[in-house]
């Protein structure tokens, strides 16, 4: 079999980029060593987490808020059984989806592991050993990313576990300790907080979602509070034990202190993801790795000529929509065109309620560069949609140039800011200044109000409605 691109695992990053080159007319081929396409977002990650955010967010709007909109109705209860159930049923349409759109495109998809035979064969090996052959003039690898271990405590998958298995639990666990204040912790935390479990955070860094501008950690923090969850900052773990039907976790704070012994039934470690490289057979086309990391030019090149490199494996953001952008950008590039990904304004989102999401600079990143720049912010307890639908909590910041007014920054907390943040990508994407935002209509009463009001804000200093 001889193929113009085989791509290399069938995460976003691979099954973009595979459906790019077929439309643009190459013979494509994906290797997928699981039975389901999708990778690591469909599968245990992006899409699964929502599901269960959703149904944690039905939960507790029907415990907590219900009466108070005037719909009386008996005590809810959890089915977890159920509600896991649901996840999965979300996560098989997905993953089909895909196996319809490899089809649709009339791209051959070989089940197995894959790994270089030398720079145009792949050699794939199914579940039951049997080996397959296969050439092409190029090579995407998008194998991905694995969650990160600590080095003094191994995922059991029973008691210590990492994001995969928290997606799966029979039981709402009593007491559950997260290791990580990033989005991976806080999303997982949040659901498993809204239905009824004990959560404790404890972060090594002195703010939650720190690679986030601060001001949204502050308030992710408070309103993590908000909901009963213990946050410890600025705590390095120093040892994690199984102990039977428990699990220890003991930290100790970096600027001292008493330390601190928590016992809990699971403890989710969610302190990052490692690139994924294992069986891919590198070392016989002589690509090293670096931290992981496969090594690549701006133009995602390795340092084989024929070979490109896509998503979590390579450096930058771990997101599902930076590995799309890289999957169409080599095959255009591959195709004679000139695509363009701008890293800047890839959108970073966490999934709590109430959402975060920013693009841009953050504000401890312009005053690390020294850069001169202004802001402006707006509550959404000032929004009179965010009164309707008491989702009170939040604000937007923005940050402009001090000289020319543009747009350097948007930060959101709130409601509804998963979807609000496109639009502060278009006008970063357009390079718009805090006044030309201001000055365009937004439909009342709606949330994007609130980002009207802080570029009033940054730009004049002067927003309407507070
Ligand atoms: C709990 C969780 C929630 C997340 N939520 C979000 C979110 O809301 N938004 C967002 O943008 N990102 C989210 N992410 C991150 C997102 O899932 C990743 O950034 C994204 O999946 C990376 O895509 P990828 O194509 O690079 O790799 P992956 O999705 O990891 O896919 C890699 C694929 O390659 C396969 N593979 C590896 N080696 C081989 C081999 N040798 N042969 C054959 N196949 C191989 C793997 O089996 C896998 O299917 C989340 C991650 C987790 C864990």
């Amino acid at each position: 079999m001889q193929y113009n691109v085989i791509v290399i695992g069938s995460g976003p990053g691979g099954y973009v980029a595979a459906i790019r080159a077929a439309q643009l007319g190459f013979k494509t081929a994906i290797v997928e060593k699981y039975d389901t396409l999708g990778g690591t977002c469909l599968n245990v990650g992006c899409i699964p987490s929502k599901a269960l955010l959703d149904s944690s967010e039905h939960f507790i709007n029907a415990k907590e808020h219900f009466a108070e909109h005037g719909i009386d109705i008996p005590a809810p209860k959890v089915n977890i059984g159920q509600m896991i159930k649901r996840k999965s049923d979300v996560v098989k349409s997905n993953v089909d989806g895909i196996a319809f759109l490899m089809k649709k495109n009339k791209i051959d998809v070989h089940t197995g592991v894959g790994s270089f035979v030398d720079k145009n064969t792949i050699k794939v090996t199914g579940k039951d050993g049997k080996e397959t052959t296969i050439t092409t003039d190029k090579v995407i690898i998008a194998t991905g990313s694995k969650p990160t271990p600590l080095p003094f405590a191994a995922f059991d998958k029973k008691r210590i576990i990492s994001s995969t298995e928290a997606l799966e639990l029979k039981e709402v666990p009593k007491h559950l300790i997260v290791i990580g204040g990033g989005v991976i912790g806080m999303e997982l935390g949040s659901v498993y907080a809204r239905i009824g479990a004990k959560v404790t955070v404890v972060e090594f860094l002195d703010s939650l979602i720190p690679t986030m501008d601060g001001t949204m950690g502050k308030e992710l923090s408070r309103v993590a509070k908000k909901l009963g969850m213990d946050i410890f900052l600025g705590h390095k773990v120093t040892a994690v034990e199984n102990t039977g039907n428990e699990v220890v976790v003991k930290a100790e704070p970096k600027n001292g202190g008493n330390a601190l012994e928590l016992k809990g039934d699971y403890c989710l470690v969610s302190i990052g993801r490692r690139p994924y490289t294992d069986g891919l057979g590198l070392d016989k086309i002589g690509i090293e790795t670096v931290k992981g990391q496969i090594p690549v030019d701006d133009h995602l090149k390795t340092k084989v000529d024929n070979v490109y490199a896509i998503g979590d494996v390579v450096r930058g953001a771990m997101l599902a929509h930076k590995a799309e952008e890289e999957g169409v950008y080599v095959a255009e590039q591959m195709a004679g065109q000139k695509p363009h990904v701008n890293y800047l304004l890839i959108p970073g989102v966490v999934y709590t309620w109430p959402e975060v999401a920013s693009v841009g600079y953050t504000e401890e990143q312009l005053k690390q560069s020294g850069r001169a720049y202004k802001t402006g912010s707006f509550p959404y307890k000032a929004l009179g949609r965010a009164r309707a639908s008491m989702d009170t909590d939040g604000l937007v910041k923005v940050l402009a140039d001090k000289q020319t007014d543009e747009i350097l920054g948007i930060h959101i907390i709130g409601a509804r800011a998963a979807d609000m943040i496109a639009a502060g990508v278009t006008a970063m994407e357009f390079r718009a200044s805090a006044e030309d935002v201001a000055r365009m209509s937004h439909a009342h009463p709606t949330y994007m109000e609130a980002v009207k009001e802080a570029c009033l804000a940054a730009t004049a200093n002067r927003p309407i409605h507070i």
